[in-house]
């Protein structure tokens, strides 16, 4: 990884921060893409403090089709043309469906799906150009296999189920080039996102729910820490994964192993 050029979506915050921490510890060249411009920046400091051969900070809505293209030129020109990218940035509003706006539907499935196909397909795109391949890890969810206990999954099921199809179809499309596409599948992990659309003053106690639920229904006892994704991406973006390709690598704790059926 050293001296390579990796970009990560969403990675100013969570399971995206922690990956290109990874990265950087391994002395590559990051990218860090968000909408948070400030968020951004601040990762690519830590990134240089945590021995980053360079980084870089993008302001950029994934779900934007210019600035997605503009953001990889951007790497392109101060970072090389990326040999490993993380689609990972998304968001989560939850529904049931007969009470579910329109726009928060598509917003789901703008930033998730969309967002997420704009990214890979620049990210084909720059490793057509070089010729050399690469390695694209795209960040998928339980929900694209199961049903939320909790419901109201219908938009965040829908697009992760959909991310995981598109994981398998580009697999096969570019597999003759070189190019490894996969999805990492985090089960319930500790960041920001647990806790959204919660109010601030709401949100310790609603943590303190949550492990507590984590301890009774994840096999291992707990939540996830976004480290913990962060190995699995980086071994999945990395030639040590060179014969993998289409795959989903589930770090949930056991959570989708366990059935709650008793009968
Ligand atoms: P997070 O909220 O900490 O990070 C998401 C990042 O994406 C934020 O920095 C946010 O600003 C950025 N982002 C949101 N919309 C964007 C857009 N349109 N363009 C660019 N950046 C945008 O959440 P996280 O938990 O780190 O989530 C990362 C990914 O992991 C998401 O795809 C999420 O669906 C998935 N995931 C999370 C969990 C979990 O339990 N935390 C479980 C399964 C899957």
């Amino acid at each position: 990884m050293r001296d390579r050029a990796i970009l990560v979506t969403g990675g100013g915050s969570g399971i995206g921060r922690a990956v290109v921490l990874a990265c950087a510890a391994r002395g590559a060249r990051v990218g860090v893409l968000d909408i948070d411009a400030l968020s951004a920046s601040s990762v690519a400091d830590e990134a240089l403090a945590h021995g980053a051969a360079d980084a870089l900070a993008i302001n950029c809505d994934v779900s934007d089709e210019r600035a997605v293209a503009d953001a990889f030129a951007a790497c392109e020109n101060q970072l090389g043309s990326p040999a490993a990218v993380h689609a990972n940035a998304g968001i989560e509003i939850n529904h049931p469906a007969h009470l579910m706006p329109y726009e928060d539907w598509q917003r789901v499935l703008r930033i998730n799906l969309s967002g997420l196909f704009l990214t890979c397909r620049e990210a084909v795109r720059a490793m057509l150009r070089t010729g050399h391949g690469g390695s694209i890890v795209c960040t998928s969810s339980p929900s694209a296999f199961t049903g939320f206990s909790g419901g109201g999954n219908a938009a965040y099921g829908s697009s992760k189920g959909g991310v995981s199809a598109l994981v398998r179809s580009l697999a096969i499309d570019y597999a003759r080039h070189g190019i490894r596409v996969n999805a990492v599948v985090p089960g319930a992990i500790d960041t920001p996102m647990l806790l959204t659309g919660l109010a601030v003053a709401e949100q310790a106690a609603a943590h303190d729910a949550i492990l507590r639920d984590a301890r009774e229904q994840i096999p291992l006892g707990r939540l996830g820490r976004p480290e913990e994704i962060a190995a699995a991406v980086t071994w999945l973006l990395s030639d040590d994964a060179s014969y993998v390709t289409g795959s989903h690598l589930v770090c949930d704790g056991g959570l989708t192993a366990r059935s709650a059926n008793t009968f």
